[in-house]
């Protein structure tokens, strides 16, 4: 059974795959055990090189599998995920950094050599080690902070040391799942304008899940919405937005728009996840 199909700026055309930067087909997810579940798809999903794509769904509907299987930490039950047109599986591949909502930062290290560590076990020399570090850790502006441990900042300021220590990596496929979400309203956009700068700085590709129609709205290029479980894509939305841009596009009479149809499309899946589909007329 083919899945629905989400194309990334006209890269999905027939004759024209190669441009994808990451391509799914026909990607589902099952887990076993006593209560077998159908977490996933078919999916199909092409996303363009340097694009920003994010995803919204029902709750348990399927996007953190989804996330999952596109960065290689789990396979697909059945489908296929290529990256720079080399298969993933059974592992992540050199170029794919993943960030997550969960605080992952090791209390006992300090915010310098919590950005240092993964970088460290990859083989790259100490001075270049020196260097990307310094870099990330302005970048993210920790400078003044660097030497404290993660128990010493507020939750803002942990995350930004999560999305540094996946900055160090250089990845040129970032995805994120919901890091944001246990942000308060006002750090939240604060963070997705530092998501937007590091996203036209790297020309990384970004996938982002997340819960909140409005970060979805602000951030991407394109938004990929989904189904209940087992989630597919349903529709996919184009905001429209130019790549200079930040979170006072809030403001803008076009956002109220984005937002407003991503919710007349989530409406009845969120619904259904919730066991009242019934109630979803008209
Ligand atoms: P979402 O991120 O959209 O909330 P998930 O991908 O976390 O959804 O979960 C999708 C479905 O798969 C849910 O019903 C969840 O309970 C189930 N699920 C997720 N991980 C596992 C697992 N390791 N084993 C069994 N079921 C799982």
């Amino acid at each position: 059974m083919p899945g629905n199909a989400v194309n990334g700026g006209g890269s999905g055309a027939p004759g024209a795959p190669a441009a994808s930067h990451l391509r799914a087909r026909g990607v589902t997810r099952h887990y076993g055990g006593a209560l077998p579940v159908h977490a996933l798809g078919p999916i199909d999903l092409d996303l363009v090189r340097g694009e920003f794509f994010a995803v919204v769904g029902p709750s348990g509907c399927g996007k953190s599998t989804l996330l999952d299987v596109l960065a290689g930490l789990s396979p697909p039950s059945e489908g296929e995920v290529v990256f720079e047109g080399a298969p993933v599986r059974g592992e992540v591949p050199d170029g794919i950094g993943a960030v997550f909502q969960e605080d992952a930062s090791f209390p006992w290290l300090t915010v310098r050599d919590n950005i240092a560590f993964g970088l460290r076990r990859t083989g790259v020399d100490a001075a270049e080690i020196r260097r990307r570090v310094d870099y990330a850790v302005g970048f993210m502006g920790l400078k003044d902070f660097s030497a404290a441990y993660p128990a010493q900042l507020s939750g803002g300021m942990r995350q930004r040391v999560c999305i540094a220590r996946t900055l160090v990596l250089q990845p040129r496929f970032i995805l994120l799942d919901e890091p944001f979400g246990a942000l308060d309203q006002q750090t939240r956009l604060l963070m997705g304008d530092e998501l937007l700068r590091l996203w036209r700085e790297t020309g990384a590709t970004i996938l982002l899940i997340t819960h909140a129609l409005d970060e979805a709205a602000m951030l991407s290029d394109r938004v990929g919405v989904m189904s209940a479980r087992p989630g597919r894509f349903i529709d996919s939305l184009t905001t429209g937005w130019p790549r200079e841009r930040d979170s006072r596009i809030v403001a803008e009479p076009a956002f109220g728009a984005v937002t407003a149809r991503l919710w007349s499309l989530l409406r009845v899946e969120s619904l259904k996840a919730i066991g009242t589909a019934g109630a979803a007329a008209p």
